[in-house]
């Protein structure tokens, strides 16, 4: 934390700032410039309440220096990307790009069961599916719950692909982590604070979303929720956020993928179907991610979008993610990963 002083300041100002600094337990050193005086604060001050000396007088701004999340920061682990399993042929934050795909809910036995079928026979890594739906409207479909839950295991029995679902509320944590192989936690629940605790508490994967008024710094802090809990694998998902724009449905913001690489050992994986809200965007939007260095994408599709009970307009066919599979390799290739199809 650097604390700038006003340039009318006066010497005693400079030293209550100085003693309030050491009251908290850090080093201050006062360095005196030809306009003003700032004092520097040494020590992890993450703990502490800084932005409080602002109200001492002769001060202008505080500057915190330390990213406010510890765990999730690229300098605990600033030679690798973490690398999360969710199978043995779908690992997130190695050289290949796995594909998870799937309807956006699991509907019925029959669609569900369809819908794995096809991501298998397309080559993705992982099936996906809402069997709790946090939807808009209180009216519209709320997902089949358990029953949904346990449609997810008898499809991952019939192809092999781990599952990824979304779990809603801390009480339903442990019943979803029962079937899942991975907890994903939505745009909506992204600071529900007391859920990111609850999920760092089991050991399944969990895939953060994005929320969609969230900045980088407020994701990240959201992670180390579940970080600090003693879950160490976690993947983050862009998902696209809220701007003025209403040509998409969200605004798929790729340049975190890189400025997360930066600051974050953690994978990435892009949502190009909730961050575009249109299908005939999703493909294009998958390559540009995967060559934006994205370390996984997450994909709806259902075996007929047209009577999807929820988000038909932006799911591909399993044709398009047959076809976008071999592209993705193509892409994948040319900047140094594979996202070869799984076998
Ligand atoms: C979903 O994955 O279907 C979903 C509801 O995603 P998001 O939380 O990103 O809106
Ligand atoms: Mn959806």
């Amino acid at each position: 934390m650097i604390v700038v002083m006003q340039p009318t300041a006066s010497p005693q100002q400079v030293a209550h700032v100085v003693e309030r600094i050491e009251a908290m337990g850090l080093e201050a050193h006062a360095i005196q410039g030809t306009d003003l005086t700032v004092v520097a604060a040494v020590g992890d001050d993450r703990k502490k309440e800084g932005a409080q000396l602002e109200q001492a007088p002769g001060v202008d701004r505080v500057m915190t220096v330390l990213a406010p999340y510890k765990m999730a920061a690229k300098e605990s682990q600033p030679s690798r990307t973490t690398q999360v399993a969710l199978g043995p042929g779908c690992v997130f934050g190695g050289k290949q790009v796995p594909v998870i795909a799937g309807p956006c809910s699991v509907e019925s036995q029959e669609q569900i069961l369809a819908s794995a079928l096809a991501a298998k026979a397309a080559g993705a890594h992982a099936l996906r599916g809402g069997a709790f739906k946090p939807r808009t409207s209180p009216y519209a479909f709320q997902g089949h719950g358990e029953a949904g839950l346990k449609m997810l295991a008898d499809a991952r029995e019939a192809t092999g692909l781990p599952i990824v679902t979304e779990v809603l509320t801390p009480s339903d944590v442990q019943q979803v982590a029962e079937y899942a192989d991975c907890l994903q936690i939505g745009t909506r629940n992204s600071q529900n604070y007391k859920l990111l605790e609850a999920c760092g508490q089991q050991p399944k994967p969990v895939l953060l979303k994005r929320g969609m008024a969230m900045t980088l710094d407020e994701w990240l802090q959201a992670s180390e929720y579940i970080l600090a809990q003693g879950n160490p694998n976690v993947i983050l998902c862009e998902r696209g956020i809220r701007t003025f724009e209403d040509h998409t449905r969200n605004t798929l913001s790729l340049s975190v993928v890189p400025e997360l690489h930066y600051r974050t050992h953690l994978p990435i994986v892009v949502d190009p179907s909730h961050g575009t809200g249109h299908a005939r965007l999703v493909s294009d939007m998958a390559l540009a991610a995967v060559a934006a260095g994205c370390d996984g994408l997450a994909i709806e599709m259902h075996p007929d979008p047209e009577q999807a009970l929820t988000d038909g307009a932006q799911s591909i066919t399993p044709a398009v993610l047959t076809q976008l599979m071999v592209r993705l390799q193509r892409v994948a290739l040319a900047v140094d990963r594979t996202c070869e199809a799984a076998v």
